[in-house]
């Protein structure tokens, strides 16, 4: 059975690789950080981590988090409510609900399973879900779990949403669920006339924050900061794996009713082990941190400001955003890899994306900006944009 199993799986892998989508991993030797070094020797500026505070390895996060190693040991052999729970558990969770204005938190080991856990339980066939259709994957397939009909609007549509609220006016309960930021655009939901719809049709709203939270809004709160919506989105889900320090891990945070549902049904926490206390702890003195000083968050502003400014005054096309994500356009596939390896030899790492993870003729190079860049980075990276952009003939 397996040789032809093994002949299957090799021929899907060429197609991969005749189709020029297969992914190699870089191998990085150092700490994660604005300067990492490469198996290869190489040392390169990083653009592409979603390390937007500059956290990953923070020396105040790394101590909190040797202090738990001592103090609560490595791991809990056990998921959260049988014996994985620590007080260090239970501080972060209200922490999280303290820093988003909610008013409680359940932690799962990933976003993924946050979002892979959250509809079933809460949502039957009687229901409905509004999904905008650039929704990450851990959405679509947590919706997939549920029974709920779906339903589904083109990004950041409003027309389109509200279509489709008209249409799920016979189901009993609906809920719009959005990204808060789209991971390719760097666009933000448009979370104010989501919320208005809403209301006007009696719906509630659940926001993934994973690319907003610690990015969007002047002190980091996210969408439903920068939208004055605190307290007034239902659900809230998000990751400690991008700005929050970069490990693992993932919450939902909103209504109280529907976290202590969550916590008796949800089954990736149900049947899932607990992070590490560990985890818990850095991620309590990562809150700590963005409640006593906004520094990193006006850090992480200034810096996307500035990149584009300088990178629209050059010349490129950069997609309108808010958030540290910037995509440089180049429309063409084979330019968007040219370019990206033209400038991995100029010492700068980025992502070149094209169809099928954006759509055909919209290849872009990606930017991820964070405070853990000084302006000489920017510089250097602005400068080999130039260069290359030159070389290619992106800029004239
Ligand atoms: C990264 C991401 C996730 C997954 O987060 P993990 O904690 O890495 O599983 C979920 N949703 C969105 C929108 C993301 O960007």
């Amino acid at each position: 059975m397996y040789t032809q199993f093994k002949n299957h799986l090799l021929s899907t892998i060429a197609e991969i690789t005749e189709a020029g989508l297969y992914k190699n991993e870089r191998i990085i030797v150092s700490p994660q950080g604005a300067e990492i070094e490469l198996n290869t020797g190489h040392k390169v500026l990083n653009f592409c981590a979603n390390n937007y505070l500059g956290l990953s390895n923070n020396q105040k996060l790394v101590d909190a988090a040797k202090e738990a190693l001592h103090s609560h040991g490595y791991g809990m052999s056990s998921v959260r409510f049988i014996c994985g729970t620590t007080d260090l558990h239970k501080e972060l969770e209200r922490k999280i609900a303290g820093f988003f204005g909610t008013e409680d938190t359940i932690l799962y080991a990933a976003c993924f399973d946050a979002n892979g856990g959250v509809f079933e339980p809460l949502l039957s066939e009687d229901d409905a879900i509004i999904s905008d259709a650039l929704n990450h994957a851990s959405i679509i397939d947590g919706v997939r779990l549920c029974k709920a009909q779906r339903y589904r609007y083109a990004n950041a549509d409003m027309a389109d949403l509200e279509k489709q609220l008209q249409q799920a006016m016979q189901q009993r309960f609906r809920l719009i669920v959005t990204d808060g930021v789209f991971s390719m655009d760097g666009n933000v939901a448009p979370v104010d006339r989501i919320a208005a719809l809403a209301e006007k049709y009696d719906a509630m709203v659940m926001i993934d924050e994973s690319h907003s939270a610690g990015v969007v809004g002047r002190t980091g709160r996210g969408v439903t900061e920068l939208f004055n919506l605190q307290g007034r989105i239902e659900i809230i889900t998000g990751t400690l794996g991008k700005a929050f320090g970069g490990a693992i891990g993932g919450f939902t945070t909103g209504k109280k009713e529907i976290i202590e549902l969550l916590r008796q049904r949800s089954r990736p926490y149900l049947f899932s082990n607990s992070i590490p206390p560990l985890v818990a702890a850095a991620g309590i003195r990562m809150i700590d941190m963005m409640t006593e000083t906004n520094e990193l968050q006006d850090k992480l502003h200034r810096n996307s400001e500035y990149f584009i400014e300088r990178m629209t005054s050059l010349g490129f096309d950069i997609k309108p955003t808010k958030s540290a994500i910037c995509a440089v356009m180049l429309y063409d596939a084979r330019l968007s890899q040219e370019f990206a390896a033209g400038l991995l030899d100029e010492g700068i790492y980025v992502t070149g994306f094209y169809y099928p993870v954006v759509p055909k003729g919209e290849a872009r190079i990606r930017v991820q900006l964070s405070s853990g860049h000084e302006t000489a980075h920017l510089d250097k990276a602005i400068g080999a944009f130039e260069k290359i952009g030159r070389k290619l003939g992106v800029l004239k």
